[in-house]
């Protein structure tokens, strides 16, 4: 099973997403850690990647999309994935339908996680108290918001389109959140 976990920042993608791994065996994707693991070790990507991440844009469709390849390979086609954060653009929405149909495999589900921006607001200052995540202030929280809006707008009827996309809500607690995606995905 393959299911993407779609979102605004700070919708609970991470903390549902872990729980699902858990829970049901799924690989946790998470385009946003891997960038993060490579600005932790300072790589060359890890240093490009942070100056467009603290501004709230998307970095390249070229550096996410390699970056998840090697793991979908290795990984969604044993036991499947939940992508959190990952795709925000169609042509990343395509490159994973190719990756994943090289081993005969799909996507299952894209679970959109629907939240009002005051809570995200709320939720991103507790974040940057908690993480320290240098793209966790409310200017960067402006962009990403706006980002988010326009990729959403462009990725969403791509899976619309296939009959995939459902939509939770995601402003009650992380247990009724993950007991209600568990019945969605549970469902069929
Ligand atoms: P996230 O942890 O998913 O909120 O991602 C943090 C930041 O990493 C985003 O604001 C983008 O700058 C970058 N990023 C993460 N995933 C992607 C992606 N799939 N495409 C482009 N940029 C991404």
């Amino acid at each position: 099973m393959n299911i993407i976990l779609f979102g605004p920042p700070a919708a609970g993608k991470g903390t549902q997403a872990k729980i699902l791994e858990k829970e049901y065996g799924l690989k946790h994707l998470s385009t946003g850690d891997m960038l993060r693991a490579q600005i932790a070790e300072k790589t060359e990507l890890g240093l490009q990647a942070k100056a467009v991440m603290d501004t709230g844009a998307l970095v390249s469709d070229e550096i996410v999309i390699g970056m998840i390849r090697s793991y979908v390979e290795s990984s969604s086609c044993v036991k499947g994935a939940v992508f959190d954060g990952f795709p925000r653009t169609v042509a990343q929405a395509k490159a994973l339908d190719i990756m994943l149909s090289k081993c005969g495999k799909s996507i299952d589900k894209v679970i959109e996680l629907q939240i009002e921006d005051d809570q995200l607001i709320g939720r991103i200052q507790k974040r940057a108290l908690e993480e320290g995540r240098s793209d966790d202030t409310i200017e960067a929280l402006k962009v990403r918001l706006d980002a988010y809006r326009s990729y959403a707008a462009e990725v969403l009827p791509y899976y619309k389109a296939k009959h995939i996309h459902q939509i939770l809500d995601g402003m009650k607690s992380v247990e009724i959140v993950s007991q209600d995606l568990h019945t969605l995905i549970d469902s069929n």
